[in-house]
């Protein structure tokens, strides 16, 4: 690791003055995606300001209808609050299969978010909820924030603050765990919100997260996994990840119908493999991450 200033700012203020006095400073929230990749001189702010001791910033509450999580909310803190296992228990489980126990307490949402790993869980739940991200700048839509792999459109010197996630009438959220990382090979987010139904895939995309309205259409006109038998992802939402993306008609229908857990076969999600095809799979799941390119280009990360 090289050598950097760390800073403690108090406030947000503080942390975006930090940010404009310093131009190559970096924000570091839970390190656990930034620090891997300083520990292998990938990279070397030689500032770094700390959000996590900003007080406030990582508030859980209700504001109206909407459930407003802040930046520094650890996963943890997610998937046991009570207000947000009340208001959207989907959004609880999702935060509560991110990674191991190590993960779950130190990363947060809003790392998660700037981020924008293509193979996270919460940009799905972000972009099927019709999330809005509010920086200390202004207040982006799900849609515009996430711009492709591990690219957003945050500004250089932009603080993410809190999410706010308008309550849908039913969610829920499942999907294929790398088995070392639990990162999702791919993560289905199925939304029934009061005017329209959304998906949103994570994992498979060659541009990150994205929606499939071909699903949305079908699950709006009538909200039952039946809908979804014999409709496909377009190529194009899909890229080069093709051969590596499971059947998402069945994920979506199995995160439909409320499903939480899922066998995996290599010819699909359906059949149970016995042990030494299990242990196979594995290896292909692991093999099928690196290809995505998920660790292959830390540096892009940044
Ligand atoms: C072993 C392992 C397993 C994991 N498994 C999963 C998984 O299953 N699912 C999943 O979704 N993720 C997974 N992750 C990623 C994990 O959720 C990270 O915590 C997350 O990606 C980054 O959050 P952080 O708070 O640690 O961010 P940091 O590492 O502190 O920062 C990451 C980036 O975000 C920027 N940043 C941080 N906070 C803000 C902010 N408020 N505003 C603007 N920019 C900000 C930083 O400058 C940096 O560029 C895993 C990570 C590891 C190491």
């Amino acid at each position: 690791m090289y050598e950097f200033k760390y800073h403690r700012p108090a406030t947000v203020r503080q942390a975006a003055n930090l940010l404009t006095k310093n131009e190559e400073a970096k924000l570091i929230a839970g390190g656990h995606t930034l620090v891997p990749v300083m520990k292998q001189r990938l990279a070397n702010p030689p500032h770094l300001v700390d959000l996590s001791h900003i007080e406030g910033l990582d508030a859980i509450e209700m504001k109206g209808r909407a459930l407003s999580i802040g930046a520094t909310a650890k996963h943890a803190d997610v998937a046991t609050s009570a207000t947000v296992g009340e208001a959207i228990p989907a959004l609880a489980e999702l935060a509560g299969l991110i990674g191991d126990p190590a993960v779950r307490h130190k990363g947060t949402i809003g790392g998660s978010l700037a981020n924008n790993d293509p193979t996270a869980d919460y940009p799905a739940a972000c972009l099927a909820l019709g999330a809005t991200i509010i920086t200390n700048k202004r207040r982006l839509k799900a849609e515009e924030f996430f711009q492709g792999l591990f690219s957003t459109s945050l500004e250089a010197d932009e603080i993410i603050t809190k999410v706010l996630f308008p309550l849908p009438k039913k969610a829920a959220y499942i999907k294929f765990r790398n088995q070392a990382s639990r990162y999702a090979l791919v993560g289905v987010f199925v939304a029934k919100r009061p005017s329209d139904v959304r998906v949103a895939v994570t994992g498979a995309g060659s541009g990150g997260v994205f929606r499939v309205t071909a699903f949305e259409e079908a699950l709006k006109k009538r909200f039952s996994p039946k809908v979804l038998e014999g409709l496909n992802v377009p190529a194009a939402c899909i890229g080069r990840c093709a051969a590596r993306t499971p059947d998402l008609a069945r994920l979506s229908r199995r995160a439909r119908a409320g499903h939480r857990h899922l066998s995996v076969a290599a010819d699909g999600p359906a059949a149970v493999p016995g042990r030494r095809g299990r242990r196979r799979q594995d290896r292909d799941r692991q093999g099928a991450v690196g290809g995505l390119g998920t660790q292959a280009d830390p540096a892009a990360m940044l």
